[in-house]
């Protein structure tokens, strides 16, 4: 019998088997018309068809109201570091910031060339092992809005709460934790999320935003990334990424057959849980974050004797575990354990850990 693989890559990421086994089987001809979804014409019906139902299935996932528009854009989260303050902010808008981490840092140095930026809080006094007390934020009411790393990807925290920021509306990187349980779209102004985790495939991204918020994009900010144009021609400005938003589109469908995101949350709860409980019960190993605010998703710990991680990880290839290694800028291990992951890759991950301890592979 061959050894199961399991996938702890926080991105691009596992992605549910019979999505997979779907894919292939209709890989060279989409629903008997002749051809693949690599092969059809964006403008066409049998694509429109795909969309249409890709759309209307993660309104049904995450309740979005009708009045935020779901944009599929390309460019990454990356680029949302840019086209958030260009779309939502005129000329010397003001926009504060909460410093969580790396990618919040990414999104905080782009930001700064788009807008009158400030940082209302930040963890990196405290080395980043816990979110800044959202009692002690120093809000602008005259901020556009307040951006959120909501899941931090490298450093292993995530909101469990949704922080108050009164009329300011409040924009968020779901990156790495949008569809991993229910949501209340209706505490945010705008959420953005690159899909290579939770939702399909990279190249696509998705930005679910509140209508009200929409006006013309900044002047010299390319038409392509205007979200009021891309909302009014329901992201046909150019070429959509089709294979990405079909994939996408199958692990909706896929979320839905489970029971949606309140499964999702259930399992990823029970997951997480186990894992952090193995480790926090382990001389082996240690997690530098705050247990309330640990992710759900990426589960970032080192081994107590650092010099063993390399060894660590080189045996956990061996036994079928692979891409446990932390982030390039944050070191140490990290088990991004996403809405595919099954709990025997769980379990398999902290039978390891427990043999590892004890010498025993
Ligand atoms: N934000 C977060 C929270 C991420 O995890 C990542 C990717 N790991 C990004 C932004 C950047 O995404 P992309 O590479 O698609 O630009």
């Amino acid at each position: 019998m061959t050894r199961p693989i399991y996938n702890f890559a926080a991105g691009p990421a596992m992605l549910p088997a019979p999505v997979l086994r779907q894919a292939q089987a209709e890989l060279r001809d989409w629903q008997g018309r002749g051809l693949s979804v690599l092969e059809m014409p964006f403008t066409g019906e049998a694509y429109g068809e795909i969309e249409r139902q890709a759309r209307a299935d993660l309104r049904r996932l995450l309740k979005i109201p009708q009045d935020y528009r779901i944009l599929f854009m390309q460019g990454g989260a990356s680029a949302q570091f840019a086209l958030v303050p260009l779309n939502l902010l005129g000329r010397d808008g003001r926009a504060d910031y909460i410093d969580t981490g790396h990618w919040s840092r990414k999104a905080i140095t782009e930001g700064r060339h788009h807008c009158r930026l400030r940082v209302a809080a930040s963890g990196a006094g405290q080395g980043y092992d816990g979110l800044p007390d959202p009692d002690a934020w120093r809000l602008d009411p005259r901020a556009g809005y307040c951006h959120i790393t909501h899941n931090e990807t490298a450093d292993g925290l995530q909101f469990h709460h949704i922080p108050d920021t009164g009329a300011v509306p409040l924009v968020a990187d779901m990156t790495s934790d949008l569809l991993s349980r229910p949501l209340d779209i209706c505490r945010f102004g705008l959420v953005y999320a690159a899909a290579q985790k939770n939702i399909g495939p990279a190249g696509l991204t998705l930005v679910i935003v509140r209508d009200h918020l929409l006006r013309p994009a900044r002047p010299g900010t390319p038409g392509l990334f205007d979200y009021r144009s891309l909302a009014d021609n329901r992201g046909r400005l150019n070429t959509p990424p089709t294979y990405a938003v079909y994939l996408a589109g199958l692990v909706f469908r896929w979320l839905l057959d489970q029971g949606g995101l309140a499964a999702m949350a259930v399992r990823n709860r029970r997951q997480s849980e186990r894992l952090y409980a193995a480790i926090d019960a382990s001389d082996g190993y240690e997690c530098p974050v705050r247990p309330a605010d640990r992710s759900q998703m990426n589960h970032c710990f080192r081994l107590t004797d650092p010099a063993r991680e390399a060894d660590f990880l080189r045996k956990a290839e061996v036994c079928g575990l692979l891409n446990l290694g932390g982030h390039p800028a944050r070191g140490g291990i990290r088990a991004s354990l996403y809405n595919a992951m099954p709990d025997a890759g769980v379990e398999a991950l902290i039978d390891y850990m427990a043999a590892f301890v004890d010498g025993q592979v």
